[in-house]
């Protein structure tokens, strides 16, 4: 089995990604992050934590707005307008989830489409849908077809088969795959008879959030296995695939350093893309 190092792909796509940001300020120009934290998430402070320090090594403008738990529906709202309104702002990402009684969807819409580089407006969702990559594309998903193609691993005519439909991975990935032709299944936890349709895909990804889902029994040998699944126990993370797996596959991401830093990294190529 041949690892995945997402760190490794990381690593050279953001030393491209520097060299573009010096172009940008040598005409004037500061691609610039503004993310948005509601709340005293925990996970949320370390997410926002990573984005602002790969922005900082990318030498990128990095703004971070704390906002209270208790802040009203307005009061997000009012921010994201300001960050719109702001020229020197590229990129608006609020971090999700927002505490409880506040409306995602009505935040995650007001950020202006051509700043929604976490990619979650229905615009840049739908053009992808259609089969335009032209605008904002998913981080995550985006991340995981970086990966594929760094290891020259075909797309084209393969069986994919994506565990998992949310609309941040499952969804996205299921298009990303889609528009570079292979057949694609997603299966979720409704799926009758998961292993059977898990067992012939010829690049299997895992987005399920359940530690050690995937086993070896489940996939075929010498699959591509790529494991999204970030799952903290007892302060040690797993993925949604089981170790065991390793035996079987071809190709395989570990967790942690597989998809997890091609996910930042995509999201400042967003913000540049976004600044240009
Ligand atoms: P999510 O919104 O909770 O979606 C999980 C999906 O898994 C759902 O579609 C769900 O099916 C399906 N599922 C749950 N239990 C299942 C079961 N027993 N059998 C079959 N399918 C089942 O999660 P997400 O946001 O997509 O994230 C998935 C994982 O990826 C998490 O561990 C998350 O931390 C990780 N993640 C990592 C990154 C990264 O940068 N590496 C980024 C995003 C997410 P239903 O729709 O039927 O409920």
């Amino acid at each position: 089995m041949k690892k995945i190092d997402g760190r490794l792909v990381a690593d050279h796509l953001q030393e491209e990604l520097k060299t573009k940001v010096e172009a940008l300020q040598a005409v004037g120009k500061n691609p610039t992050l503004a993310v948005v934290l509601v709340g005293e998430d925990p996970a949320s402070k370390v997410y926002v934590g990573g984005k602002e320090r790969t922005a900082k090594k990318l030498g990128m403008g990095s703004l971070r707005y704390d906002l209270p738990a208790t802040s009203t529906q307005e009061e997000i709202l009012e921010m994201v307008e300001k960050l719109n309104q702001d020229p020197e702002v590229h990129g608006i990402l609020v971090q999700l989830p927002l505490p409880k009684g506040l409306d995602e969807k009505e935040v995650l819409e007001a950020i202006d489409k051509e700043k929604d580089v976490d990619c979650f407006h229905p615009y840049n969702l739908g053009k992808l849908f259609q089969g335009d990559e032209s605008g904002f594309l998913p981080c995550t998903p985006h991340g995981v077809i970086k990966l594929l193609e760094y290891y020259d691993i075909e797309i084209e005519g393969k069986d994919v088969v994506i565990v998992g439909r949310s609309n941040i991975v499952g969804k996205p990935m299921f298009s990303l795959m889609l528009n570079r032709s292979a057949t694609v299944t997603v299966v979720h936890s409704r799926t009758k008879d998961l292993a059977e349709k898990t067992k012939k895909a010829d690049i299997l990804v895992a987005a399920v959030g359940i530690a050690g889902f995937i086993t070896k029994d489940m996939v075929k040998p010498g699959a591509v296995i790529v494991d999204v699944g970030i799952n903290s126990i007892d302060g040690k993370l797993y993925g949604d695939v089981d170790k065991e797996v390793e035996e079987v596959a071809s190709y395989m991401t570990p967790v942690p350093g597989g998809v997890g830093p091609m996910t930042i990294t995509m999201l400042m190529d967003n913000t540049i893309k976004a600044c240009k």
